[in-house]
């Protein structure tokens, strides 16, 4: 368990071991991450819930840095992915092929 709680120090997503990637505290950290960037106004930095780079907000429904991610994916894609069962697993078939 204490790997765990450092993990969730770290950058959430890419590069992990593919069962690892949606493990349930992960997904907790990433629904956390999310509400926090909820509650920052427009034109203000927030941080994406997914990569934790820093971004400025244009309209305060703006949570992810829309940054792409090796040319396929943005954080926003992966956040939907991660948090919501069905496409969690339809993210795990694909992964596993590549
Ligand atoms: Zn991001």
């Amino acid at each position: 368990m204490g790997d765990e709680s450092e993990a969730l120090e770290d950058q959430i997503g890419w590069g992990q071991e593919i069962d690892e990637q949606f493990t349930h505290a992960r997904i907790q950290a990433l629904l956390t991450a999310y509400d926090a960037s909820g509650r920052i106004p427009a034109f203000c930095y927030a941080k994406c819930p997914v990569c934790g780079c820093t971004f400025t907000k244009k309209v305060k429904a703006q949570r992810f840095c829309g940054r792409k991610r090796r040319g396929q994916s943005t954080c926003r894609d992966y956040y939907h992915n991660a948090t919501h069962p069905a496409r969690r697993e339809r993210a795990m078939q694909v992964l596993r092929r590549q």
